[in-house]
């Protein structure tokens, strides 16, 4: 590897684990994809042994230096395209389309993971799957369901766009530098039916973060300048209840109650 300074704004925490690199390897299933797109390629512990499968990658790297040294690689012959970018920005339609959805996958910034989520929805209909690391912290708010400690407004809202699954954990140890926390490699895939119809997703987004306003309220409570606890029985919801124990399905028959 060529001298590259370490760039603790970019989030930089390099996968040196071959155990772990291979099982992620194998979990993304490179023998069954022609393209991948990478975000934050860094020094290619994941790319490197993708491209020694038959795939073309795009990848998509805010760090100049390493831009540069990929460029090379791909004079050099590798089967990549180089995105210099900063991928909160990116516009992902340049890489793929309905007919064509792409396949995303990243050992990702840990500041990042969470815009990035809320702006890949944006990309819904042209995304075919994702895989991802990212803090521990946040796979088990996405993946949590009702009543479990880490389910609030972030998993009901992305549940509603992703099906999501949490698959093996990674310690510090193996990355360098190695991060204050553990980390999880995650499944996401957008829904191709919404789970739930809601009318106007803006509202609701809004209206779910009502309801996890205060945790420990009830529903009457943190609700009841916009429901009343009659409108949240005719939703055969019990106003006592707190957000935390509702399902998605439950939150859409109350959001129903405020549009009538
Ligand atoms: N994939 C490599 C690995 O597993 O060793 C590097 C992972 S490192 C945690 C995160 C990578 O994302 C770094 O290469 C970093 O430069 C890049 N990065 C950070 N912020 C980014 C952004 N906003 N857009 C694109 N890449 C970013």
């Amino acid at each position: 590897m060529f001298e590259h300074i370490t760039r603790k704004r970019f989030g930089q925490h390099f996968l040196n684990d071959d155990g772990v690199i291979h099982s992620i390897i194998n979990t993304i299933g490179p023998q069954h994809k022609k393209t991948l797109v990478e975000i934050g390629p860094g020094r290619g512990a994941i790319t490197l042994p993708l491209l020694e499968y038959d795939v073309h990658m795009h990848l998509i790297e805010i760090d100049r230096d390493l831009v540069k040294w990929w460029r090379e690689k791909q004079q050099q012959g590798l089967n990549i395209d180089v995105h210099e970018a900063d991928v909160l920005r990116f516009d992902f339609n340049e890489l793929g389309s309905q007919e064509n959805p792409i396949h995303l996958i990243g050992n990702l910034p840990y500041n990042i993971s969470t815009p990035l989520f809320f702006r890949l929805i944006d990309f819904h209909s042209i995304i075919a799957d994702m895989c991802f690391m990212v803090q521990k912290e946040v796979a088990l708010r996405l993946t949590a369901q009702p009543g479990e400690k880490p389910y609030g407004q972030l998993s009901v809202w992305l549940q509603l766009h992703y099906q999501t699954e949490l698959l093996f954990d990674v310690a510090p140890g193996s990355f360098s530098p190695p991060p204050k926390v553990d980390s999880s490699i995650i499944r996401m895939q957008p829904h191709t039916k919404p789970p739930v119809e809601v009318t106007n997703k803006e509202q609701f987004h809004k209206f779910i973060k009502a309801a996890f306003a205060q945790k420990r309220k009830t529903l009457r409570n943190n609700l009841k300048k916009i429901l009343s606890a009659e409108q949240m029985q005719t939703a055969g919801i019990d106003p006592s209840r707190r957000a935390e124990t509702l399902t998605l399905k439950e939150f859409a028959a109350l959001y129903t109650q405020l549009e009538k």
